[in-house]
């Protein structure tokens, strides 16, 4: 199977208002190139030294997606390109990439991650924290950040029933949040493992990997 191939049988199987995020990381340029040749423009990273090395040689009409975490002095690196970034899990840090917009004159969007899985591991906000700064009085001077919606990663499992649960729950946090804001319009869920299920309770944004660039050595 080429690159083209895989990114149009996922494309094929997605409602037209879904995104699509090709998560490229640790792939070569010429992975990458090959998707955009296909017509490809959304690819998703997750460390910012590696996006930022790929966006200066590809070319400029990509939306670069950050979906890792994101260390707070190293927004600097992406604040200029960068169209949404995903895994944003706290003021702090909203702050930052504020300021550093700022620099840009732009307004950058953002998702807030939430916790949603079993694991420990797996970084993101609880719902009391998606509260509080929902509802800080900080974040309404934060004026060049604009949350756009909800992002969150599932359990690894094969557990149909654990999934669903997950993806369901977080997509009743999103309709919430949306029913006060109408600039919330994303809600980020759904890799290739488990992208079926995340459609089945209705996400606006998938991020795959694998299943359109084949397997990861390193992570
Ligand atoms: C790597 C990654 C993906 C894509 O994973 P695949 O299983 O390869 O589709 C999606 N979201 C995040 C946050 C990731 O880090």
């Amino acid at each position: 199977m080429s690159i083209k191939n895989n990114l149009n049988s996922i494309i094929k199987t997605l409602p037209p208002q879904v995104t699509l995020v090709a998560v490229s990381k640790t792939k070569p340029i010429t992975d990458l190139q090959q998707a955009y040749d296909a017509g490809h423009r959304v690819f998703g990273e997750n460390k910012i030294q590696e996006m930022t090395q790929k966006w200066e040689v590809l070319p400029k009409d990509i939306q670069w997606h950050m979906i890792g975490h994101v260390q707070r002095n190293k927004v600097k690196y992406m604040a200029e390109f960068v169209s949404l970034i995903h895994g944003v899990d706290s003021l702090k840090l909203l702050k930052e990439i504020d300021k550093q917009a700022k620099k840009y004159n732009k307004t950058i969007d953002c998702l807030l991650q939430m916790h949603i899985a079993e694991e420990e591991t797996k970084f993101g906000l609880d719902e009391n924290e998606l509260h509080e700064i929902m509802n800080s009085q900080e974040l309404q001077e934060l004026k060049n950040i604009r949350i756009i919606g909800l992002m969150g990663m599932a359990t690894f499992t094969e557990d149909k029933n654990q999934l669903h649960k997950e993806f369901h729950y977080l997509k009743s946090l999103f309709e919430t949040m949306k029913t006060s804001l109408s600039e919330v319009t994303v809600l980020s869920m759904g890799m290739s493992g488990d992208y079926e299920i995340a459609m089945e309770e209705v996400s606006t944004m998938v991020r795959i990997g694998s299943s359109i660039f084949g397997a990861r050595n390193t992570h």
